[in-house]
């Protein structure tokens, strides 16, 4: 009896102990590197991009939230409640926070549905779709890069004197675009992207130069593969001068706000979901460099009650291989029809990898370090056995692709893109590998078909390709062929795309 009293004694005071420390003390979102002990603020992590010691910015503490307050809410008001938990009001008070994401989910005419990201159902296939290709560039990154372009333009006007940034940027099709289209007429940025000349679908291509503003600038790369254009942008920010002289800045798949923005749709997803069905809700992420998934896992740790989350890979399969020993293993890259998942390392895999090893920067940076130099490391068990708790994995071969977009096509009258397909075969693997888990698989749609039409033809052939096109092909794909290109070819060389920034851009660093 007494023990029970001192017990429950004991217990009361801890409760309130930790209630005041809770109301003494609220906890303001700060950020620090995977590689060693720092502290940043939001802002210092988003336009610093990477950390100075090579690691990648994570919050310090992941903020829990009360899931069931948002789900009456709408995608821009779901947005707002997270991204207020990690933007301090000293970074950006929590109106002005509201008015950026508003101006990007609500009022944004470059959003083709209200709902940003519709979850619909594909009936005899069996699995739900999270759409999030409704964006100008008909890829899921628009749904960051949509909100980076203004979160940018509202960071670099409050500095005192106002701040302008040239954003440099290489890619093989979708990043860029998606970037282009998110920072396209945003004051203080410039933004410079390089591809390879004639190496870019053509549809991709016309997504970059046909848009008109004056901070664009698309250059394609004259006999230049996309890793030459990679190292032409690695260069130029090696170039300590040159990067200093233009505020170089880029907006990469491991810039934490990407990640962030990300978030939102797991939890917008999840109570469309729930509208239909009380089953479990096992979200499958086609994956390259981890961004996407990674997004997953932090609304899960916020509370999100989601079952589980499984990695889909193509035949460049680092991840899956991982998930299955625990070895992280580099090998060279292999083309495939999903080019955006063609990847030899998973760049936000970092984040991942210091989370499961409790937050400790010191062992995350001697794996990375081993990484590099010999191009693999083993993971611990114990830590590889809390990955195996978090994720699953799945890897889909090229034939399986084609397979899944066939029969999808064939039963629901529904044409997958290819990346998506990698997403959709994943989840029928594991419906026959556990027949007895009653769970809802919800599979992240990451591009439109039509982007990869090339594809397709190879998937479904070219008679149905072309009924396709002909009925549902995208009006603005169609309207992008009619309007005016600009774009300013450059030679393969850091020389050329220096001389080119030169020219065309002020030198902004010290710029009033
Ligand atoms: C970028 C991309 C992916 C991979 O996403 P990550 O966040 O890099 O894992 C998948 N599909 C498409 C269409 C993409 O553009």
């Amino acid at each position: 009896m007494l023990v029970t009293a001192v017990a429950l004694g004991v217990a009361a005071l801890a409760f309130s102990r930790r209630n005041l420390a809770r109301k003494a003390a609220p906890v303001i979102p700060s950020y620090t590197s995977t590689r060693s002990r720092q502290s940043k603020t939001f802002e210092e992590a988003v336009l610093l991009g990477l950390a100075n010691d090579g690691g990648l910015f994570c919050p310090t503490s992941v903020p829990c939230i009360d899931f069931a307050k948002l789900e009456k809410l709408s995608y821009s008001e779901v947005a707002g409640e997270i991204f207020k938990l990690y933007v301090p009001e000293a970074s950006i008070p929590h109106q002005a926070l509201q008015g950026l994401v508003d101006k990007t989910y609500l009022t944004n005419p470059l959003f083709r549905t209200r709902k940003v990201t519709p979850t619909i159902r594909l009936e005899q296939t069996n699995v739900s779709l999270m759409e999030l290709f409704h964006g100008p560039t008909f890829a899921f990154k628009d749904i960051a890069l949509q909100f980076l372009g203004n979160l940018f333009e509202f960071l670099l006007a409050k500095k005192q004197p106002a701040m302008k940034i040239t954003v440099v940027g290489a890619t093989s099709g979708d990043t860029g675009s998606s970037a282009i289209h998110g920072l396209a007429g945003k004051t203080g940025i410039n933004c410079v992207i390089l591809f390879p000349k004639g190496r870019v679908s053509p549809v991709q291509e016309l997504q970059m130069t046909t848009v008109a503003d004056e901070n664009v600038f698309c250059c394609p790369v004259r006999d230049g593969t996309f890793d030459d254009c990679q190292d032409m942008v690695k260069l130029c920010f090696k170039d300590e001068k040159f990067r200093a002289k233009y505020n170089l800045a880029a907006v990469n798949s491991i810039n934490w706000a990407r990640i962030l923005a990300q978030i939102t749709y797991y939890f917008v997803s999840y109570f469309e979901v729930r509208q239909r069905t009380s089953k479990p809700v096992v979200f499958v992420v086609p994956t390259g460099n981890f961004g996407d998934i990674l997004a997953g896992y932090y609304a899960k740790r916020m509370g999100l009650p989601i079952h589980k989350l499984v990695v889909a890979t193509n035949e460049n399969d680092i991840l899956d291989r991982f998930f299955q020993n625990g070895a992280y293993e580099r090998r060279e890259v292999t083309p495939t029809i999903t080019p955006s998942m063609d990847i030899c390392v998973s760049s936000n895999f970092e984040r991942f990898l210091y989370h499961m090893l409790g937050d400790d920067a010191e062992q995350t940076r001697a794996l990375m370090s081993e990484f590099e130099q010999t191009k693999r490391f083993q993971l611990p068990a114990p830590a590889f056995a809390k990955c195996k708790r978090e994720m699953e994995s799945s890897m889909v071969t090229e034939a399986e692709i084609r397979a899944q977009m066939k029969r999808t096509l064939e039963q629901d009258a529904y044409l997958l893109d290819p990346h998506t397909a990698v997403g959709v075969a994943a989840a029928k693997k594991l419906q026959a590998k556990y027949p007895s888990e009653d769970v809802e698989y919800v599979c992240l749609a990451t591009a439109h078909w039509a982007k990869f039409a090339d594809a397709v033809e190879g998937a479904v052939g070219p008679k149905v390709t072309t009924e396709w096109v002909a009925n549902h092909f995208p009006q603005e794909f169609e309207k992008i062929k009619q309007l005016p290109t600009r774009s300013f070819e450059l030679e393969p060389t850091v020389a050329s795309v220096q001389a080119f920034i030169q020219d065309k851009i002020p030198a902004t660093a010290t710029t009033a």
